[in-house]
């Protein structure tokens, strides 16, 4: 039996809510504004940074902050959050991306 995952996005929506719309760090859980926040979507088995934020398949929302993304690609919480094992070569480039990051914010 299957369950559907329920559909935030649509209930945030009708809600006509005129606050920002509101994603969890994948590594530190923290909930910010869409903008403050990277999402990273698993699609042709690779992760990729979704820099417009329109790209389908699933995504997982991470702080454009160095320590996040250590935390979330050492601690396989980017792997979980997609469902998915990100290939070392994958890791490490991402892991590459997160060290031009900032260390922390401003
Ligand atoms: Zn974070």
């Amino acid at each position: 039996m299957k369950t559907k995952t329920p559909k935030y996005d649509n209930i945030v929506q009708a809600t006509r809510s005129k606050h920002v719309p509101q994603r969890t760090c994948v590594a530190c859980r923290q909930t910010r504004g869409k903008r403050d926040l990277l999402r990273l979507v698993y699609s042709n088995d690779i992760v990729e940074i979704d820099i417009r934020g329109k790209k389908p398949g699933r995504g997982v929302y991470i702080c454009s902050l160095r320590k996040c993304w250590e935390t979330g690609l050492k601690g396989n919480r980017i792997d979980y959050g997609l469902r998915t094992k990100l290939s070392a070569e994958n890791r490490r480039t991402l892991l590459e991306y997160g060290r031009s990051l900032p260390e922390k914010e401003d």
